[in-house]
């Protein structure tokens, strides 16, 4: 079976988890923490980052840190991985759910201006309400699915004319830009996942950035059990144990040395299925505007005849997967205001489905895949 999108560890990542067993760091302090830290915000071009055991735990981190509370609405796109609407669950706060642009795939802003715009006031303290429930909004969760981006200079206007707090779940878009500004970096937080189909892996793993780095403190400060005294069982608030271990750091550092490799690796796979693929039956493909230099984490095409086509894949051989469901179609959300024209998020579940494009990939092992497809629609 040819995987959908597994972890390349053909780095240094045995070495430095060795070097951890043989000094005996393998847990919550030890060099590579702090290294990969470190690293990893000069790759996104931020001061500082704090690494958490996993990129839902960052995002948990992220919106608390916003104010995110009780009974708040928290704006989202309705397609995305459910980690996203559960983080702000968590807080018991709850989605509002906006349809996607049918191209790119990401939240619609034209919906989202309209709604603000029709449907939002403001209060006397500059507080955002939602005037059909006469709850407050407090913040806006873009998702940048697949790795492709929406236009972030016109959502970072928006956010701001109407004084939404940003937070960026970023979790497949490590590598992505806009505008030449990474995938992160835009919002007043960013956060990341390094779970093992991700673009880098530690096997379970995230990372929370901000704009402001008094809030990357506030946020180590939470996910370390808001401890105040390194010996005495002191904590001045309710914490989380959310760091990331010292082996974990160790394979990240490793990771990242090969990142940008990585990244070259999924964009080539990315063209060539675009250019092999391209005229093949209906097959469509995910689109960005001229702006987005996407990271191609997961390349996904739209055909009518997806079910057809995704059980002929994982039949010969290839590890074929659909889309998510949409928010609104889970069990948890159904009931959430749902902003759509059209429910575009149905019918790009209904037609999408991913290909193998692991960054160890092999031309061979990729060209197998092309000829399945070509045999399926008898091109
Ligand atoms: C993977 C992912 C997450 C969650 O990350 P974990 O590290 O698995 O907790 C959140 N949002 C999106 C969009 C993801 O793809």
């Amino acid at each position: 079976m040819i995987p959908l999108s597994a972890p390349n560890l053909s780095g240094r990542e045995l070495e430095y988890v060795s070097r951890c067993i043989q000094t005996g760091w393998i847990s919550s302090a030890g060099e590579f923490v702090p290294r990969f830290e470190a690293e990893f915000a000069s790759t996104v071009g931020v001061q500082s980052a704090v690494s958490t055991m996993n990129g839902t735990a960052a995002l948990h981190l992220g919106l608390k840190l916003l104010g995110v509370d009780r009974d708040h609405l928290v704006l989202m796109p309705n397609v995305t991985f459910v980690a996203s609407a559960n983080a702000i669950s968590y807080l018991g706060a709850e989605p509002i759910l906006f349809d996607i642009d049918p191209t790119s795939w990401q939240m619609d802003l034209d919906l989202l201006e309209e709604f603000l715009d029709r449907e939002c006031h403001c209060d006397d303290d500059g507080t955002l309400i939602y005037a059909a429930a006469g709850r407050r909004i407090t913040a806006l969760m873009v998702v940048h699915v697949q790795g492709h981006m929406c236009d972030m200079p016109r959502l970072t206007g928006i956010c701001s004319r109407y004084g939404l707090k940003l937070i960026e779940d970023a979790a497949e878009a490590l590598g992505s830009t806009c505008d030449g500004k990474a995938a992160g970096t835009f919002g007043d937080i960013g956060c990341f996942s390094f779970n093992g189909n991700k673009i880098m892996s530690t096997g379970g793993g995230g990372m929370l950035i901000a704009r402001n780095d008094s809030l990357v403190e506030k946020a180590r400060h939470l996910a370390t059990t808001a401890k105040t005294d390194p010996m005495r069982y002191h904590h001045d608030d309710v914490g989380f144990n959310y760091r990331l271990v010292n082996v974990l750091a160790a394979i990240g550092v490793a990771q990242l040395e090969q990142l940008a490799g990585f990244v070259s690796a999924k964009r080539a796979i990315a063209n060539t299925y675009e250019s092999s693929l391209e005229g093949v039956g209906d097959i469509r493909f995910q689109k960005s505007q001229v702006e987005v230099a996407p990271n191609h984490w997961l390349f996904t095409m739209q055909t009518a005849r997806m079910e057809e086509l995704l059980e002929f894949l994982n039949k010969n051989e290839v590890m074929s997967r659909p889309f998510w469901a949409p928010m609104n179609t889970l069990p948890m959300y159904e009931n959430c205001h749902y902003v759509s024209r059209g429910d575009v998020s149905a019918t790009v579940h209904q037609s999408a489905l991913s290909l193998p494009c692991s960054t160890n990939l092999t031309r061979e092992d990729q060209n197998f895949v092309i000829q399945k497809i070509h045999n399926f629609f008898g091109a």
